[in-house]
């Protein structure tokens, strides 16, 4: 009895480990094991003599063991002589078992595989793929795929389950009905799937298109995991269509006095996405929309008035930034802009309280009309806000899919009267490529602000090398003498916000020592500027002290780390200076570069950067340096970094899409598009989108809805 409950006990433990070492490789479900393809394949389908091997090439080979025996020089190795009568190869291991030798020992038949090279003693195999035979064992009539795998758990055991797997019918099923699939030009499932896994023996360039991935199979699995995102996109779209919210039609009071009192009128671009906006408001059915627009396109004036739109009703609204500098911004400017108008404006911090911060918490709860603007502490805290009708968020990139999806659910809680949604406007200065917005933000409404405003004078980008410093320094004293300001971003230091500081630090007392005359060597070609640090670090007093002096001209010169990265706007700061520059993103470059070119004169961005430069830090400086488009160098970003992290999915580390590539696969991205939609027009869509996603997604599908 207690011998028997122990053998469960250990069938039961072998069974978790195993089922946790699929889980590493995302694989819970059997489908997800139909699923798990080859990375490439091995091919034992052919032998090649011994006479005819060449160094580079990949082969399979067979003979039988003539010399076996460790040798010590230059290192402990293993070396294994085959021969077939023609000819000789030598197998090199230099990691080994004493039950590898004795399987290998002279005289045994065997097969080998692996990549040859030439090596001292004429050709040979390291580390070759072994397998003992005899004269008349078979060859294998398919390629031998090869699967990613991890650790304990081996190809063999691995193409087990998977071969156990593709017996199962159902999920060789094909849910893409017939006369779309042939209209489409697309293999059956079953037959891509087997054949992926199992391929019959390929050459030339069906064998080079099947490791390459642009086989018909592939274009296969492709296909249905874009058309897997794309239902689930279109269907939580639709979805939406049928929920209700408040319905804030244009009164126009509040929102035409902040028109007239503009300094400015609004560019036409504006006026279009606000007439979108407006529009969408007017609906009984909740928004969801992207506002895109290059850095200082203008779209925090286009926040504010859907944000008084709301309040015209009545209403409650909450404008939500990335970083506290930026928040505060909204709020300084806000203040501004609102002054004589009857709406009351909130701020929320994560630092906050006392009196002040009870008044402001009990507005909202008391359902009083009002803006709210503020940091994440918005969803964080304690905030009841019963008359929420719309949320703002700012720089939406910057929070990531998580945090979204926080959001969403944090609003499901915020009880209103009634059980109407939350209209959501998002703004974004990163413009999202054609076919990211077409995958990954299919579920949304797009508007774009192409237009920046006018009076604005292109910057001046300048490369120059970390050894020119001196000059630098020199040139930007020049500038700041004549009265323009500066902002000076250290270098980036790889995942240590330790470090970063101190590098600003550093920075900062060197460029105070060189402007503030308190060096006793000061030399006279460098005028007094006052510099000023800034980091993320500092208390949010501090920040706004500092941010403060520098808006009033009070510092010429701000030094800091990435916390000005996003939305920061100084007109007359007109000198970006980034130290390191190669060790940015591109995203990064241009939105601090975006910190500058905010009036008329004419502004300036230098990038230090040091040599050597790395293939991808030289890729991303040129590509800054080429182009002041954001919409183009988004797309040049995709392209070096993949989609997860412009998707700012990076926190999570789950890989959106696994064989489809947004950068080759656009065509196949538009098919999957259309199909989607003509899926859930037919009268059982509904039920054909639900097995294709569960096939594809499975739990992931909250990752699509964020
Ligand atoms: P972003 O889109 O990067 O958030 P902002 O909303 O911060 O840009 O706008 C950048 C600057 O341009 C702000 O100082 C803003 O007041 C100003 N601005 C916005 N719209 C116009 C316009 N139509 N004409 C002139 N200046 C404008
Ligand atoms: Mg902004």
């Amino acid at each position: 009895m207690a011998k028997k409950e122990t053998k469960n006990k250990q069938a039961t433990s072998k069974k978790t480990t195993l089922a946790m070492r699929f889980a590493r490789l995302g694989i819970h479900r059997d489908d997800d094991l139909i699923l798990h393809l080859p990375l490439r394949y091995e091919d034992y389908t052919k032998l090649t003599p011994l006479a005819q091997l060449q160094a580079g090439i990949t082969v399979c080979s067979e003979g039988v063991v003539v010399h076996s025996e460790i040798q010590y020089r230059p290192r402990r190795q293993w070396v294994c002589v085959i021969e077939d009568g023609a000819s000789i190869l030598t197998l090199r291991f230099f990691t080994f078992y004493p039950s590898q030798q004795k399987a290998l020992a002279p005289g045994k038949r065997i097969r080998v595989f692996g990549a040859v090279r030439e090596g001292h003693y004429g050709l040979e195999i390291v580390h070759p793929k072994t397998m003992v035979v005899h004269e008349n064992t078979e060859l294998s009539e398919r390629l031998t795929p090869v699967y990613p795998t991890t650790s304990g758990l081996t190809q063999e055991a691995l193409t087990r389950h998977i071969h156990r797997a593709l017996n199962n019918a159902t999920l060789l099923y094909d849910l893409l009905p017939e006369d779309l699939r042939i209209q489409e030009q697309l293999w059956p499932w079953a037959r891509t799937i087997r054949f992926l896994h199992q391929p019959p023996r390929l050459t030339g360039q069906e064998l080079d298109a099947l490791t390459e991935r642009n086989h018909p199979t592939w274009r296969r699995i492709k296909f249905d995991e874009l058309l897997a995102q794309q239902l689930s996109l279109k269907r939580y779209r639709k979805q939406r269509a049928l929920r209700k919210a408040t319905l804030l039609s244009g009164r126009g009071s509040l929102t035409s006095a902040l028109l007239k009192k503009l300094s400015f009128t609004l560019t036409d671009a504006q006026q279009r996405v606000w007439r979108e906006i407006e529009n969408d408001l007017a609906q009984p059915v909740p928004m969801h929309r992207l506002l895109q627009g290059d850095v200082g396109s203008g779209k925090t004036v286009i926040a504010v008035l859907a944000a008084l739109r709301a309040v015209e009703h009545g209403k409650q609204t909450v404008l939500m930034a990335p970083t506290e500098i930026l928040a505060e911004q909204h709020y300084r400017k806000l203040s501004a802009w609102l002054a004589d108008m009857p709406i009351q404006l909130v701020w929320l911090s994560g630092g906050m309280s006392g009196v002040t911060h009870r008044q402001a918490l009990k507005a909202m709860a008391d359902g009083t009309p009002l803006l709210a603007v503020g940091t994440h502490a918005l969803f964080q805290r304690d905030v009841a806000l019963p008359h929420l009708v719309l949320a703002i968020v700012d720089e939406q990139h910057r929070f990531g899919v998580a945090q979204r999806l926080a959001l969403r659910d944090k609003k499901h809680k915020t009880k209103g009267n009634d059980d109407d949604e939350v209209h959501q406007l998002m703004m974004s200065a990163t413009p999202i490529p054609r076919t990211l917005a077409m995958s990954f933000y299919a579920d949304l409404d797009v508007s774009v602000i192409d237009q920046l405003p006018p009076g604005r004078t292109p910057v001046v980008t300048r490369l120059v090398n970390q050894q020119r410093r001196e000059e630098i320094i020199a040139h930007v004293g020049k500038r700041c003498a004549e009265g323009a300001q500066t902002y000076w971003v250290c270098p980036l230091v790889e995942e240590s916000e330790k470090l970063d500081l101190l590098a600003a630090h550093t920075l900062y007392e060197e460029l105070r020592e060189t402007f503030s005359g308190s060096n006793q060597y000061q030399d006279e070609t460098f005028p007094q500027l006052t510099v000023g640090l800034l980091h993320g670090r500092m208390k949010s007093a501090e920040k706004t002290e500092i941010m403060e002096a520098f808006i009033r001209g009070e510092i010429q010169i701000l030094v800091s780390t990435t916390v000005i990265e996003v939305g920061v706007d100084v007109a007359n700061a007109t000198t970006m200076v980034v130290e390191h520059a190669e060790r940015f993103g591109l995203a990064q470059l241009h939105q601090l570069r975006g910190r500058v070119g905010r009036s008329e004169r004419e502004s300036q961005c230098i990038l230090l950067f040091e040599v050597p430069l790395g293939e991808t830090a030289k890729a991303r400086l040129k590509a800054i340096y080429e182009s002041n488009d954001g919409f183009a160098i988004a797309q040049e970003d995709l392209r070096i970094r993949g989609p997860g992290e412009l998707l700012g999915a990076r926190q999570s580390g789950t890989p959106l899409l696994r064989f489809a590539d947004l950068d080759h696969d656009e065509n196949i991205l538009e098919r999957a598009s259309a199909v989607a939609n003509q899926i859930l027009g037919l009268p059982e869509g509904e039920t054909i989108a639900e097995k294709i996603i569960n096939r594809w997604l499975g739990d992931k599908v909250e990752f699509f809805k964020a």
